[in-house]
Formats: C-alpha cells, sequence, structure tokens
C-alpha cells in the first residue's frame, strides 16, 4: 500500500511502513534505569510502584506521604505540581514552590520523583527536578512538549488522553523515541466510554495490546480511570496481574480535604492495605513489586 508520508523537515517520501522505534518487531523490550537497583521495563521483571498525593499542598502534607513511602519500601513518589484541571477556578498546583518540596523530599528521603508538565515552558524546570516527566493525558498531543522533552535524556511517561487509540498512544511516544530520547514509558488511565458510573473505562484489553506489540515498559493509573477510593485496590491487583511495568497510586493524609481528586485518593491506612495485598499477586505471576 502507498503510503505518503512528508516530513517537511527531512523533505522525505516515504512510501512504506516506517520502522516504529516503538514496535517490538524492530526493538527489544526497554528499560529505564531509574537507580542501579530501580529497573523499569525490559526484561527486570519489576513493578514499580509510584504513589502519592493528587498535588503537592505543603510541606507537611508531602512529608508525611515520603515518610509512608519509606516505611513501606515505596521507590518513587509521584504528585503534581503544575495541575492541568477542567476548571479554572480549581486549585492549579504549587508551581515552582511545589516542586521546589519535591526536590526536598527527594533529598531527604532518597525517593524518585515523577511530577507532570502543564505545559512547554514548565519543561525544563520539571526536568531539573523530576527523576521521570509525566505527559499527562490532556497534554499527550502537545508537540511543545514533545519535542522539547525529546531533546532530553530524562525518563518520560506519557498518559493516553482518554480519546486517543492505542496507535496514537504509541505514535506519540514515537515523537520522543524520535526526536532522541530512548527513555519513554505510556500510561494506561482510562479512556471515556459510554459509562458515568466510573469516572473512565480502564482499558485493560489496551494495556494487553501494548504488551504484545510495542517495547514500552506499560504503566496502570487505576487511581484516575476509577475516580473512587472504593474501586482501586481490587483494580492495582488486576493491573499486577497483568504483569505491567508500573502502577500509579494517589493517596493523601486526608483524602477529605485535598485540594484535588479528593474522591480517590487512599488514605494511608486503605494504600497499606492495598500494598500487602499486592506482593502475593506480584509473585504469582512472577513480577518483584518495588
Ligand atoms: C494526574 O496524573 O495527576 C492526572 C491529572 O491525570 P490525567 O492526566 O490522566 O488526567
Ligand atoms: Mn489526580
Amino acid at each position: 500500500m502507498q503510503r505518503a508520508l512528508l516530513d517537511p523537515e527531512r523533505s522525505a517520501l516515504v512510501s512504506e511502513e516506517p520502522a516504529w522505534k516503538y514496535s517490538l518487531e524492530n526493538h527489544p523490550r526497554r528499560t529505564i534505569t531509574l537507580a542501579d537497583d530501580l529497573l523499569v521495563g525490559g526484561q527486570s521483571g519489576n513493578t514499580i510502584l509510584m504513589a502519592g498525593p493528587c498535588s503537592v499542598e505543603s510541606e507537611d502534607q508531602i512529608r508525611s506521604v515520603a515518610k509512608m513511602l519509606v516505611e513501606r519500601g515505596v521507590r518513587v513518589l509521584r504528585a503534581g505540581c503544575f495541575k492541568p484541571r477542567t476548571s479554572p477556578y480549581n486549585f492549579m498546583g504549587l508551581g515552582l514552590e511545589g516542586l521546589k518540596l519535591l526536590s526536598a523530599v527527594r533529598e531527604e528521603f532518597g525517593l524518585k520523583i515523577i511530577t507532570e508538565v502543564r505545559d512547554s515552558t514548565q519543561v525544563d524546570v520539571v526536568i531539573e527536578h523530576a527523576d521521570i516527566v509525566q505527559i499527562g493525558a490532556k497534554a499527550m498531543w502537545d508537540y511543545g512538549i514533545l519535542a522539547a522533552v525529546g531533546k532530553s535524556n530524562k525518563p518520560v511517561m506519557v498518559k493516553r488522553a482518554f480519546g486517543a487509540t492505542l496507535r496514537e498512544l504509541a505514535q506519540i511516544a514515537e515523537f520522543i523515541l524520535d526526536a532522541g530520547n530512548d527513555n519513554v514509558m505510556v500510561c494506561e488511565r482510562g479512556i471515556r466510554s459510554f459509562e458515568p458510573y466510573t469516572r473512565f473505562t480502564l482499558d485493560l484489553c489496551g494495556v494487553a495490546w501494548l504488551k504484545q506489540h510495542t517495547n514500552l515498559p506499560v504503566i496502570l493509573d487505576p487511581s484516575h480511570a476509577m475516580g473512587y477510593r472504593y474501586g482501586i485496590p481490587d483494580l492495582s491487583r488486576a493491573c499486577v496481574a497483568m504483569g505491567v511495568d508500573g502502577l500509579i497510586i494517589e493517596s493523601h493524609p486526608c483524602p477529605e480535604e485535598a485540594l484535588s481528586d479528593s474522591s480517590q485518593q487512599l488514605s494511608f491506612a486503605e494504600f497499606g492495605a492495598m500494598h500487602d495485598s499486592l506482593r502475593p499477586v506480584a509473585d504469582a505471576v512472577g513480577r518483584r513489586l518495588v
């Protein structure tokens, strides 16, 4: 089939399917090194837990989450400072002040940090403060962000836009890989379906496709998919049973008072019970929960 793909910068006319860098046919599974003893994807067999509050809200809040994670052996703290919101009247995050708090807890607790960029003007400062740059579902198609993260070697996690096909997600990862950054993982966080009772619909069939056809580490985010605390432990166990490379779970010292995503954040007790229940599931499918 003739497939014309015109790239003005390369002035090339490609008449066949490109050798997609994301494809498992063309490249072995990618491994992302967060530390010598903390690998994501590839043959590592690790399922990495990345947890924390939806937003950084204060020094006390983020330190208490960091302390809880370290006590449980969780290695990656996830919290947002630049929050994309559906209303301009909602809390948009602490911005640079929040990034500085994250850097401080990284120093104090030895945690790795994943946090989000909302637009391309924040990429450099987020790269400076984070170990993984998160591109949120609403920013998946922001080509300014893709170009900026593509220029660095910093690990990037792209979340699937809730209206994007799997191929669209994989091709967005391709923009970053093609720009020279090999450290790309993708995240399924629920797609929009006809069902209003849950916030989104976690696409586990899509996860099977990503594992079968791409070489990208696959991260699952049951918190944003479900939208309600009660479903998250069951979904997390299902995700671990699928042998995913990582999980994002939201947890807050006092979820009822959270400034964003209050209904889906787990209390520390709920998080602990869920965490304890994941290990036997990981063992059963030959994964190491980190
Ligand atoms: C988030 O991860 O904090 C978030 C806003 O999720 P999403 O981009 O998937 O909506
Ligand atoms: Mn959130």
